[in-house]
């Protein structure tokens, strides 16, 4: 009997927390995995590095290559691999609709699980885990995130030899409460974990990445004209346009003093689905 006890380190607040509380022994994993997009904002490389400096459990960062590249530019020679994002488009009649992303399950999902199957498990590719395997996959995902917990659960109803696990529900912690602990324990505040140029953002959100970080929004405007441009492997298929903002203008010419500012912050609300910025 081998059992297999891995966080999915997002790293956003409520999986840091989770890292921080393993290396205090309060939780009990062996190995983090963290899935990079490559287009994480630098503070986020630059907290995970500090993480690594901490000698909690090995951090593993892998990547299923530069999302925003192969979102453009598709990935193979060919140029015939195709991703999606969840962009927002506006049908001829008006209404705003947003795209089926593929970019979660394959630039986060599946690069945590092969990376399970390959280096922790040391399987090859389509080797089945052996019956007597069980790996714990740790998600941090607060009490006050019950509905993402829920979805991700269903999820793994059906996927045999892993079993998802929740401490931060078991302990009874709240994202605010994540929050309080991390102000003891670290030097700085959890900077938000998401591509610079995910959809999912309130106005408030986009205006501080334009606020501060320069680069991160350059990458931002970069990717949302990309979505349009002719010849792009991001606009085929796609009748109408697609726009990283939710009112479908183009992200480098809206007026934010003249948005009312959205309250509602969908990375903590569950519409990425669980493994983006947890
Ligand atoms: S943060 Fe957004 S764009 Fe990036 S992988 Fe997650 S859903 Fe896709």
């Amino acid at each position: 009997m081998s059992d297999y006890h891995v966080l999915n380190l997002g790293p956003g607040v409520q999986s840091t927390a989770l890292y921080l509380l393993a290396r205090e022994g309060r939780v009990r994993f062996d190995w983090a995995i963290f899935a990079d997009t490559g287009e994480e904002p630098a503070a986020v490389y630059r907290h995970l590095e500090h993480l690594r400096t901490l000698g909690g459990p090995p951090i593993l960062v892998r990547s299923a290559g530069r999302l925003g590249d192969d979102l453009v530019h598709g990935r193979n020679s060919t140029g015939q691999r195709f991703v999606s994002i969840p962009a927002f488009t506006r049908a001829p009649d008006g209404r705003i609709g947003m795209v089926r992303r593929q970019c979660t399950a394959e630039y986060k999902v599946e690069v945590v699980n092969r990376a399970i199957r390959r280096e922790l498990l040391g399987l090859k590719p389509r080797q089945r885990i052996p019956r007597d395997v069980t790996v714990y996959q740790y998600f941090g995902i607060s009490i006050d995130e019950a509905g993402r917990a829920a979805r991700a659960q269903k999820r793994f109803a059906e996927v045999k030899h892993t079993v998802p696990v929740y401490p931060l529900i078991e302990l009874g912690w709240s994202r605010t409460d994540c929050v309080g602990y991390l102000r003891q324990k670290l030097p700085y505040e959890v900077p938000k974990s998401s591509c610079v140029f995910c959809p999912y953002r309130t106005n408030l959100s986009w205006l501080h990445l334009k606020q501060t970080d320069p680069e991160g929004w350059r990458r931002a405007v970069e990717i949302d004209e990309a979505l349009r441009a002719d010849g792009t492997i991001a606009t085929r298929g796609f009748r109408q346009q697609l726009y990283l903002h939710r009112t479908c203008q183009p992200l480098a010419g809206i007026d934010w003093t003249a948005l009312v500012p959205t309250t509602l912050d969908p990375m903590t609300t569950g519409e990425c689905l669980g493994r983006c910025g947890t």
